[in-house]
């Protein structure tokens, strides 16, 4: 299945794709990923995209869409794949929509795993890391025993500047912004649906596989938006 993964920062949409994609052998398709590999590579692509990532800005729609279109060529897309990241803009889903169009691999399924703001702020404000092993912690859910000390390697325990609440609070905003033009067009398809991700990891992943094997029932839920003349078909 070719799946439009859409999740707020904090969301646990990276997490929650890349266990679907190991489980059912799809490919994870971050443009994040892509992008952050090309800046360590000091690429063409990865200069010119580092200005925009280092700004917090979106990079252009023309650069991510030249590497969106080399990348659903490869085979390992052939079988199905998860997107994260991307599409965030209307011509970045029209781009996509013709891409896929040639390719004959239409996608199936966009699905936006919901998460409240003040959940989000919550997740995103108290996350910690470990300045040497990259140990993850959170001051509510999961501090390190001794305040600011890694329980594992005994490195110091930070907080990365964007999970301050300033940045926090605009990632939100940019997001909020992103899945109002990238939702109704998904909706306006019928293929559009929201999952509740306000809830443990392996709860919202049990309702993902249900969904994405095509078993609709599960309380977490919920198909959204205009229905289309085209049948949502399962694979
Ligand atoms: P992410 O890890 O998905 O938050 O992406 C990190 C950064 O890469 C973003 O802040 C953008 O600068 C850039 N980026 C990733 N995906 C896209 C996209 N679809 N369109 C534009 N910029 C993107």
């Amino acid at each position: 299945m070719r799946i439009v993964l859409l999740g707020p920062p904090g969301a646990g949409k990276g997490t929650q794709a890349r266990r679907l994609c190991e489980e059912l052998s799809w490919a994870h398709v971050s443009t994040g990923d892509i992008l952050r590999d090309a800046v360590k590579r000091g690429t063409v692509v990865g200069r010119e995209a580092k200005r925009y990532m280092d700004a917090g800005q979106l990079v252009p729609d023309a650069v991510v869409i030249k590497i969106i279109a080399q990348r659903l060529k490869r085979k390992d897309c052939a079988n199905g794949f998860i997107l994260d990241g991307f599409p965030r803009t209307l011509a970045q889903c029209e781009a996509l929509e013709a891409i896929l169009e040639k390719l004959a691999m239409p996608i199936e399924r966009a699905i936006h795993l919901t998460v409240p703001r003040q959940a989000l702020f919550r997740r995103l404000s108290g996350r910690r890391l470990c300045r040497q092993c990259q140990a993850p912690y959170h001051m509510e859910s999961h501090p390190p025993k001794k305040e600011g000390v890694c329980d594992a390697c005994g490195g110091e325990v930070y907080q990365r500047d964007d999970d301050k609440p300033e940045p926090v609070r605009k990632r939100i905003d940019d997001y909020e912004r992103v899945v109002a033009s990238v939702a109704p067009f998904y909706m306006k398809r019928g293929i559009y649906l929201e999952v509740d991700g306000d809830r443990t990891i392996p709860r919202v992943y049990e309702d993902l596989l249900k969904l994405v094997k095509g078993k609709r029932r599960g309380r977490g839920f919920q198909r959204r938006g205009v229905p289309s003349a085209a049948p949502v078909r399962h694979s």
